[in-house]
């Protein structure tokens, strides 16, 4: 029985990014415009000897009803198929009002979240991932998905939550 753990995250934050980047191959579809990962697609992986299987979640373009009931139906339906969630943030742009929404998705699902903050290309840049603490989630985990860096200590906390 492997565990699935979901990818969530507003658009455009990295989320198929740090996808390709734990799949060690270009399988999810990056793109400079926000929204175009289709529906949900989920992946076979392998991280320290346990498999699990990894979703990406996007669906939101196109969507008649606006982004944001967009991003919450998606959001949703993917923590109720997970047994638990890594939730993306852009450490370049900073906490928004549609990550802090996602975040009361998240805490009424009751699901173990482990928290990223992408774009973190560099140390010096480590700084920007401590204004996420107040979301109540734990630790930052900042990342680079685009470069690799800390994409392991996150994987090593998301599937202790597994
Ligand atoms: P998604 O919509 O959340 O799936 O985001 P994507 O993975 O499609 O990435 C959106 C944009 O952010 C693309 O232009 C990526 O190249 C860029 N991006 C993703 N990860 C990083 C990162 O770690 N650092 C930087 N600087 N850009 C990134
Ligand atoms: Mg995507």
């Amino acid at each position: 029985q492997v565990g699935v753990l979901a990818v969530i995250g507003r658009p455009n934050v990295g989320k198929s990014t740090l996808v390709n980047r734990i799949l060690g191959r270009r399988a999810a579809v990056v793109e400079d415009t926000p929204g175009v990962t289709r529906d949900r697609v989920s992946y076979d992986a392998e991280w320290s000897g346990i498999d699990f299987k990894l979703v990406d979640t996007g669906g939101w373009e196109a969507d008649v009803e606006g982004i944001d009931s967009a991003i919450a139906s998606q959001a949703q339906v993917a923590v109720q198929l997970s047994d638990a969630v890594v939730f993306v943030v852009d450490g370049q742009v900073g906490l928004t009002d549609t990550d802090e929404r996602i975040v009361k998705l998240l805490r009424a699902a009751g699901k173990p979240v482990t928290l990223a903050v992408n774009k973190i290309d560099d140390a010096p840049s480590e700084y920007l991932a401590a204004e996420f603490w107040k979301l109540g989630l734990g630790e930052p985990h900042a990342i680079s998905a685009m470069h690799g860096r800390g994409v392991g200590d996150l994987l090593d906390a998301a599937l202790d939550a597994l």
